[in-house]
């Protein structure tokens, strides 16, 4: 199996192209790049029953978002407001910036 290079990176603006949220779009909180895995703003979200606490007496309903697979998701692009295919560009200066194949705007500012 070929390793799975992530683009992927916090704050990024991404798709979900799989799963119960597909075609949701939401924002990178969090990359594990040891486990593949991307935390998304109000993607995935599961309920949890939390029980009564000093500061919550009652306990009741957690909402809580949880991690996906990033094979799951697509890096948006603002300039096609579509989810991108991404490539690495190396810049004069050096540097590398992650672009979008279709319309080549850089997704990095
Ligand atoms: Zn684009």
């Amino acid at each position: 199996m070929m390793a799975d290079k992530c683009y992927i990176k916090k704050e990024d603006k991404v798709k979900v192209i799989v799963g119960k949220d597909k075609g949701k779009i939401g924002k990178v909180l969090k990359v594990n790049r040891k486990k593949s895995r991307i935390l998304i703003e109000k993607i995935n979200i599961v309920k949890r029953h939390s029980k009564p606490t000093q500061q919550n007496r009652q306990g009741g309903i957690v909402e809580k978002e949880m991690p996906i697979q990033w094979s799951n998701v697509m890096v948006m692009c603002g300039k096609c407001v579509s989810p991108a295919r991404v490539k690495m560009q190396r810049l004069e200066d050096g540097n590398k910036v992650r672009v979008c194949v279709k319309c080549g705007e850089a997704l990095d500012t």
